[in-house]
């Protein structure tokens, strides 16, 4: 069984040892109630889809959880989830197993994320393996040998992934929250997305994007990749200031992990090709060392989507 944690929606699911979704119950993310309160409409579900998978006659074999935010080193409970205060520093594993007697295993959603593209989807047969997830922040996970990397070891590694948000791709690039200037974080998140919205319309740019956008339309990555695709000129412009960022990320994220191949997620990248494909003319366009070792590594769209996370969350159960 595994747990999906979301900024608005948790999803329980029944899933097999093939990575096919068997049984699945969405709910609420509720917010700003006590963990117990937090946490019933999990609970319901998870019963409910025990009852009904044993009257289908397969036996669960434990329980996967991932969650959108840390954990602390010992991986056994919940450190910061931003958007669920609530459960910080809960004992969410000890509940799990008391009430329900599986195994229970608690993962990071980058990691589980990964986990899942390793097992079933891009990054079937990698060794060294990098995540990129692109959305509100950018977040990462790296495997090796088939092991989340920093967990008992690699502990440098692990740093890194916890600041690989701040990594600096344009020393000129905006102040980050952190101090910094030109973090990724401040160059492809859905924050700098908006920034370069606004620096368009204050250019006086116009087309449909900005369009829409004076007619209050929200700005999201599902609404950029279809002006794109439509050959708005400020979303295709976006896409390739973006674009120009993320190959520059890339660069940097291979020098220091090494990866063999590179999967990027999350809402900005699986939203559209066009990120994509502009990183990799930006690839090209750059004519120095680091862009040709570069080109040694693969580069792939994750092939699970938005169900990445939930399928890695039972990944360590199997
Ligand atoms: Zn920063």
């Amino acid at each position: 069984m595994g747990l999906e944690v979301g900024g608005s929606k948790t999803t329980v699911a029944i899933i097999d040892r093939q990575g096919r979704v068997r049984l699945r119950s969405e709910t609420k993310t509720l917010r700003g109630r006590p963990p117990m309160a937090t946490l019933e409409p999990y609970v319901r579900a998870i019963e409910g889809l025990l009852t009904q998978a044993r009257s289908e006659g397969w036996s669960v074999e434990g329980i996967g959880v991932s969650l959108p935010g840390t954990l602390d080193y010992t991986r056994q409970r919940p450190l910061l989830i931003p958007s669920i205060p609530a459960l910080n520093a809960f004992p969410l594993y000890e509940l799990l197993q008391q009430r329900y007697k599986l195994p229970v295993c608690l993962l990071e959603d980058m990691e589980a994320s990964l986990l899942g593209e390793q097992r079933f989807g891009s990054g079937q047969g990698a060794q060294r393996l990098l995540y990129l997830h692109v959305n509100a922040i950018v977040g990462a996970a790296f495997i090796v040998d088939g092991k989340i990397a920093g967990h008992e070891y690699e502990q440098r590694l692990r740093q890194y992934m916890g600041h690989i948000c701040h990594i600096s791709v344009s020393a000129s690039g905006p102040r980050c929250s952190c101090g910094k200037r030109g973090c990724i974080n401040t160059m492809i998140s859905l924050d700098a997305m908006q920034k370069m919205v606004q620096r368009a319309v204050r250019r006086g740019d116009e087309g449909n994007l900005i369009t829409r956008l004076v007619n209050r339309e929200t700005l999201t990555p599902r609404l950029l990749a279809e002006e794109a695709e439509n050959g708005d000129s400020v979303a295709l412009q976006i896409y390739s200031e973006m674009g120009r960022w993320l190959s520059n990320a890339i660069t940097r994220y291979v020098e220091l992990f090494e990866p063999h191949m590179f999967i990027l997620g999350g809402d900005i990248l699986c939203s559209s090709a066009f990120l994509l494909s502009s990183a990799k003319s930006a690839a090209n366009a750059d004519t120095n060392t680091n862009a040709r070792v570069r080109s040694l590594v693969k580069v792939v769209p994750g092939l699970l989507g938005r169900e990445a996370a939930l399928l890695g969350s039972v990944i360590p159960l199997f």
